[in-house]
């Protein structure tokens, strides 16, 4: 949910206002603010409105790299708005229309100011069309490269965290207000063009081919992707849902990659059968071998994986358990903020331990034991800082804490606290504060000094 930073003033005008004349009709109604003041993402998302859904229809030429889209947003006013925002990076707004009816618009930045004809109330439903286009670019961001959307040489590739959905559509980007999405792509005959969800099917008609692609449970915008080109798409089901996976045409047909995402199914049960059900009504990945992308991603349904984790010619089913493993947490619980990112990532790390023991690698506590000799304690896990929040204290360490939790608590309470706490937020976000209030209700037990211990204490906790 978004919550707009008018809400409290707008509700003492409203009490206040029980002439209702034109100006206190317009005092109702103020502009949606222009961040959520997220410090970790400086004017990511926007004040005022929680979106419901997306439905985007983007057409993209890889001749010119040129995009073109009409993105019809659902949302409702959280505070009477006379004005509202969108993030939405470098492209050309041609035309913005609110409950049908022509709104201005201008740019400010990366950002898109909207003024409707006339004031949304709080509580209404409105839905918005943009029409828009242009050479999509990258986000600058400094840790794991470039967000947003990459031109290849045979289509493109759209991802990135924590931003990257403003590079090619209008958007509330912050993962606070998850939404649900149905995207038509039109892509040259003869591309794939794959994004989340179910498939929805697709045609072809003047040279041009439509891919359809529908995500039914609320996604996170910075879990969106979209990728075009080459690819070796293989649609199937498993466990009764669709599975698709696609390998890019330059990666070997039987090759590292194609071998680790064919095991997807088998990883996700393995998985389901710690945390509870697959959370979404499909499954899938993607392997891209663009070199820009170093870094495999959780995007929903469909984790995008570099080509960097299928060197070596073995295929890395480590990775595929991080990815999957967020399909619980981070996608289906999300984060309220970016400052407790550890709560994806220290789980998803979790995760790999635990397949790694499953796959005869090596145990949970040999990893447990290998990492707490080479912890930098004066680290933070919560709030590591937006330099590091992709850092060991975010993923080592965070993973460290959770062992010390299930050693702490015992196995059958620790994988039923897991369960539990899933199944409650689940299409939720949550904050560091909610995960312990919920462990310590599960355990009977105040858990804060051990949390404080593992998570943010300066020195090397005591083993449990
Ligand atoms: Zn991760």
């Amino acid at each position: 949910m978004t919550r707009g930073r008018w809400s409290a003033a707008v509700l003492a005008v409203a009490l206040l206002a029980g002439g209702c004349t034109d100006e206190d009709a317009n005092a109702r109604f103020r502009p949606g603010a222009a961040d959520l003041g997220d410090p970790y993402v400086p004017g990511a998302g926007n004040g005022g409105y929680d979106v419901a859904h997306y439905a985007l229809q983007v057409r993209y030429d890889p001749a010119s790299d040129r995009l073109t889209g009409q993105a019809t947003v659902t949302a409702t006013a959280t505070a009477g708005l006379s004005r509202f925002q969108f993030d939405l990076a470098g492209l050309t707004v041609d035309r913005v229309r609110v409950d049908g009816a022509p709104a201005t618009h201008r740019r400010d930045g990366n950002e898109l100011v909207v003024t409707p004809a006339h004031g949304l109330p709080a509580g209404k439903r409105f839905t918005v069309e943009v029409a828009y286009g242009g050479v999509p670019q990258p986000l600058p961001s400094g840790e794991l490269g470039d967000g947003g959307f990459h031109a290849t040489g045979d289509g493109a590739i759209a991802l990135g965290q924590p931003e990257s959905a403003s590079t090619w559509y209008p958007v509330n980007d912050h993962p606070s207000d998850k939404a649900t999405y149905d995207l038509e792509v039109t892509v040259p005959d003869g591309l794939a063009a794959l994004s989340n969800g179910v498939p929805k099917g697709r045609s072809s008609k003047d040279g041009w081919t439509t891919w359809r692609w529908s995500e039914g449970s609320p996604m996170a915008s910075y879990l969106t992707t979209l990728v075009i080109g080459n690819y070796r798409v293989s649609t199937g089901t498993h466990a009764g849902k669709p599975l698709v996976t696609a390998v890019a045409a330059g990666l070997p047909a039987d090759g590292p990659a194609a071998r680790a995402l064919a095991r997807t199914g088998e990883v996700a049960d393995f998985l389901a059968d710690r945390f509870g059900p697959y959370p979404f009504d499909a499954y899938g990945g993607i392997a891209v071998a663009d070199e820009r992308i170093r870094y495999a991603l959780e995007t929903q349904t469909r984790p995008v994986y570099g080509p960097g984790f299928f060197r070596g010619g073995r295929p890395n089913t480590e990775v595929v358990a991080h990815e999957l493993a967020h399909q619980w947490f981070g996608d289906s619980v999300s984060l309220s903020r970016w400052s407790d990112i550890w709560l994806n990532e220290g789980f998803a790390t979790y995760a790999e331990w635990l397949w790694n023991e499953h796959d005869g690698v090596r145990t949970v506590a040999q990893a447990f034991a290998d990492r707490y000799a080479v912890t930098d304690w004066t680290k933070p896990t919560v709030d590591p800082g937006r330099a590091a929040m992709f850092g060991d204290a975010v993923y080592q360490r965070g993973a460290l804490a959770v062992h010390a939790l299930r050693r702490a608590v015992g196995d059958e309470t620790f994988f039923r606290m897991l369960r539990g706490w899933l199944a409650e937020r689940r299409n939720g976000t949550a904050t560091t504060a909610d995960f312990i209030g919920y462990a310590e209700r599960v355990a009977g037990r105040s858990l804060r000094p051990l949390f404080d211990a593992w998570l943010v204490g300066a020195s090397a906790p005591a083993l449990p």
